[in-house]
């Protein structure tokens, strides 16, 4: 595995813009909106996942790994964007699935199978011991010697990883948002935060307390101006309404910025709401970093949940 091109692709990082949201309420609460568009790095990895995989796959190809292997649901925008990885800098992709094989394969797996990813599909019992001695053991017997990924990305790579978020970031802000799933970009977004600025994180999962210790222990520099928002899941991970989606068309309508109901919509979402409730003091800047995972409106396109 070559080392120095994984190296070189992740220092020509392409410099996303920064496209501020003129909406009436933010004109009328004072208030300056700002998408930090890394959905716009690359087609296939983009968003947060690039910054998450970055140093995971420098550390692979360094120890001489040619599998990467890591764990997710059918529709993970992680799984995807390893697979496309693994394609790029010819390493085999492993993906550990949640459930049973459906065929014919939805949207997401289809494109991580040409890119030539493996699936070993754990029911959702197993799936919750996958990272017990009896399930490793089973996936090294069929798989060989790999990479260890864990699910959604998040290790102390990734979030070493997404502490390059901030500095990519060319304004002066108070607030800056971003979506959480386990954690891994909102750590690492703190640990490259100067404390003069506030992290808050929209928990996608319901009941996802727990994530303020996970995060903590994920971060590096154990800063505390951050907090995590755990009222805007919408029912759970991908669960969502009608006014959801309809609040994503319209948005994407007024700006022609796309969003995905299941991270950035909420997101999205959350700040319109906080505005509202005048969360924010007057002439308050916010980012919202926008993390990507458009992939997954195909899939939510073919079970006509998207249109
Ligand atoms: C994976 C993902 C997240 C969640 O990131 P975590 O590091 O798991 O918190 C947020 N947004 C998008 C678009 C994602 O694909």
């Amino acid at each position: 595995m070559n080392v120095e091109a994984i190296k070189n692709y992740f220092s020509s990082y392409r410099q996303t813009p920064l496209q501020q949201v003129t909406d009436d309420i933010f004109l009328q609460k004072k208030i300056n909106l700002f998408i930090k568009r890394d959905d716009l790095i690359d087609e296939h990895l983009s968003g947060n996942k690039f910054f998450k995989l970055k140093y995971n796959l420098i550390e692979a190809a360094e120890n001489n790994y040619s599998t990467l292997l890591s764990f997710g649901g059918a529709y993970s925008n992680h799984i995807y964007s390893l697979a496309y990885a693994g394609k790029i800098f010819g390493f085999k992709a492993v993906g550990v699935i949640r459930g049973e094989e459906h065929l014919p394969l939805n949207p997401t797996l289809s494109f991580a199978k040409e890119c030539g990813m493996e699936f070993y599909y754990l029911s959702r019992s197993e799936y919750r011991k996958k990272y017990s001695e009896e399930i490793l053991s089973g996936l090294e017997k069929t798989f060989g010697d790999f990479y260890l990924i864990p699910e959604g990305g998040s290790n102390f790579l990734a979030v070493r990883g997404c502490s390059e978020i901030p500095k990519r970031i060319e304004a002066n802000y108070d607030y800056i948002f971003c979506a959480c799933g386990t954690g891994g970009t909102i750590a690492g977004i703190i640990d490259g935060s100067d404390e003069i600025s506030k992290v808050i994180g929209v928990a996608d999962l319901k009941n996802a307390s727990f994530l303020k210790e996970d995060i903590y222990k994920l971060s590096q520099t154990k800063k505390s101006n951050w907090e995590i928002l755990l009222d805007y899941h919408f029912g759970g991970y991908a669960k969502f309404s009608s006014e959801l989606l309809s609040f994503i068309k319209s948005f994407e309508e007024k700006f022609n910025i796309p969003l995905e109901p299941i991270y950035t919509g909420k997101m999205l979402f959350a700040i319109y709401d906080l505005t509202k409730k005048n969360f924010f003091p007057e002439n308050s800047t916010i980012v919202a970093y926008h993390s990507g995972g458009l992939q997954g409106l195909k899939g939510l396109r073919e079970r006509k949940i998207w249109s």
